[in-house]
């Protein structure tokens, strides 16, 4: 629609139009009526024509969606864009933290000693989780822990503003406004007001970083105060927290992962491969790090091998918990960390095999892996510097093409090796920075 219909749209739709801000359209042409009646200029006035054309055209969707026309002029009003959600969402790390690295800070004697603490405090919490929602409590308490330090950082940033920039930005426009649009939902429903609902810059709020989607689905009252208050009450977010690991399809009475050793000569390119049960995997020599036998629950488990740091390092068999827990965050590192410190609180020891030393990649380092292996025939997909699934695959092809050791892991050694088969690849170099003129005096 054209910008001269859409203003005769709005015309149209209004009750009560403001003529006198509106340019003279006359005659009025027939037109069919709009179902949503939107203010003819913007609700925000943030004075950013960006922003204040978003909200425009947002508070027709919202009116649409059923939301109320007093709500939408109440919370939009004064609404300006937050020029911190964009530089947060638009970073990209220069180095990527090494896997083990990461692992080791999720898993400190700190918070393993707090964990403890706090599972005893929380007993009769802990034992509902395990009871109604059939969820490992180890595993909701690895959640709170790496969320928001067991509730310490929840974040500040007003949930409803965040969304709104991160909409009218445009490049994650659907998410942020299903989320606007439930942030509004709970504050029209009187649940919370809208000072309530603070958090993280993307949306994510409480003890156990609930988005307002699922807030609304997912959140739960625990301690039976009438409120699903994930912020101020921590059973209230753990019990959520266990509300949607189980209808992300928790398998009650299974664990998450083992980790596993595997043969010398292993078949490395087996790894992110097929998902298997314990037995198959145990005819090709990969069994328990500890020794010990697969309880009865995880013997039906299809469980899918993973070596993260590749052959030197811990490998682990996945099972389909494991999967469950990225329902909180989809990366392998996450739902690694929040496992094995999860098997921490529970009393397990540190793991059996060391993480190796790694040496950190740069942004470079792998768009030039990247590039080398998609010259060479080895498709990684868009060589933008995350080295995913397509990307660990077409290493191995590649790793299995030159006779080496398949496990996929993009080492700095394996950068070396593929830049010297393909030494034109790698980004342009970046322009010389003009060095910054001292201030004399
Ligand atoms: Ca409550």
């Amino acid at each position: 629609m054209d910008r001269r219909s859409f203003l005769v749209l709005l015309l149209a739709g209004c009750a009560d139009p403001t003529p006198n801000l509106l340019p003279a359209v006359s005659p009025l042409p027939a037109a069919p009526t709009p179902q949503s009646p939107a203010p003819v200029v913007s609700p925000t006035q943030s004075g950013d024509p960006g922003f204040d054309g978003w909200a425009r055209d947002f508070y027709g969707r919202a009116v649409k969606a059923g939301l109320p026309s007093e709500l939408l002029d109440r919370e939009l009003a004064g609404l300006v864009s937050d020029p911190r959600v964009l530089t947060l969402d638009s970073r990209q790390p220069e180095f990527a933290k090494p896997f083990g690295d990461y692992i080791k800070g999720v898993i400190s004697d700190d918070r393993i000693a707090i964990g403890q603490r706090k599972r005893a405090e929380l007993a009769s919490v802990i034992t509902d989780i395990e009871t109604r929602y059939g969820v490992s409590a180890d595993v909701v308490m690895g959640v709170w822990a790496v969320e928001t330090g067991f509730g310490a950082v929840m974040g500040s940033f007003d949930v409803v503003r965040c969304m709104a920039t991160l909409a009218a930005d445009g490049r994650r426009r659907q998410f942020a406004e299903d989320q606007l649009m439930a942030a509004l939902k709970i504050i029209g429903s009187g649940e919370f007001p809208r000072s309530q609902l603070y958090g993280s810059w993307a949306g994510a709020m409480g003890q156990t970083q609930f988005i307002p989607t699922t807030f609304l689905s997912t959140a739960v009252d625990e301690d039976g105060d009438g409120k699903r208050d994930i912020w101020g009450s921590s059973a209230d977010a753990l019990a959520s927290a266990a509300n949607l690991l189980a209808k992300g399809g928790w398998v009650r009475g299974q664990t998450w992962a083992h980790e596993v050793t595997v043969p010398d000569g292993f078949d490395y390119s087996l790894t992110e491969g097929p998902r298997e049960t314990p037995d198959w995997w145990a005819r090709l020599g990969v069994v328990r790090a500890d020794g010990l036998p697969w309880i009865t629950a995880d013997q039906t488990a299809k469980c899918m091998l993973i070596a993260p740091t590749g052959a030197t390092g811990p490998k682990f068999l996945l099972l389909p918990n494991h999967f469950v827990i990225r329902k909180y965050n989809n990366a392998t590192t996450y739902a690694l960390g929040v496992g094995l410190l999860a098997d921490r609180f529970g009393g397990a020891g540190p793991l059996i095999q060391a993480w190796p030393y790694e040496i950190p990649l740069s942004l470079a380092d792998r768009i030039t892996a990247q590039q080398a292996l998609a010259a060479l025939g080895f498709d990684p997909g868009e060589a933008d510097g995350v080295i995913g699934v397509n990307t660990r695959s077409a290493l191995r092809a590649w790793q299995k093409a030159r006779g080496m050791i398949a496990d996929g892991y993009l080492s700095m050694q394996m950068v070396g090796l593929l830049k010297a088969e393909v030494p034109t690849a790698g980004p342009p170099p970046a322009p010389p920075v003009a060095q910054p003129v001292q201030p004399v005096g």
